[in-house]
């Protein structure tokens, strides 16, 4: 059954193309980044990429959250400064 081994070893070559490839950008980089969220994984050529994927945005100012961040009532924010203008009471930065 040489077109059986010929199809398997295909399928295999083709997952891999796609695990290396950057979800963000497509970007074909061979050392890219495993992050791993709730037990699924994310692949990324770059923090950069990542953060675009993954960080949440603060619901003040939208900017991404890439440090410790507040987070009052599911709701993230960059700082406590950010949280205090949504009326958030008693946010503190958390460091
Ligand atoms: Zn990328
Ligand atoms: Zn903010």
């Amino acid at each position: 059954m040489q077109v059986t081994g010929w199809s398997v070893g295909w399928l295999h070559c083709w997952i891999t193309i796609i695990m290396n490839r950057c979800e963000v950008c497509g970007n074909d980089y061979d050392k890219n980044l495993e992050i791993i969220v709730n037990g699924i994984s994310h692949y990324f050529d770059c923090f950069e990429c990542a953060i675009h994927a993954l960080a949440p945005d603060c619901d003040h100012c939208g900017c991404k959250i890439i440090g410790h961040g507040v987070e009052a009532g599911g709701t993230f924010f960059c700082c406590a400064h950010c949280a205090s203008e949504k009326g958030v009471v008693g946010a503190h930065d958390r460091v």
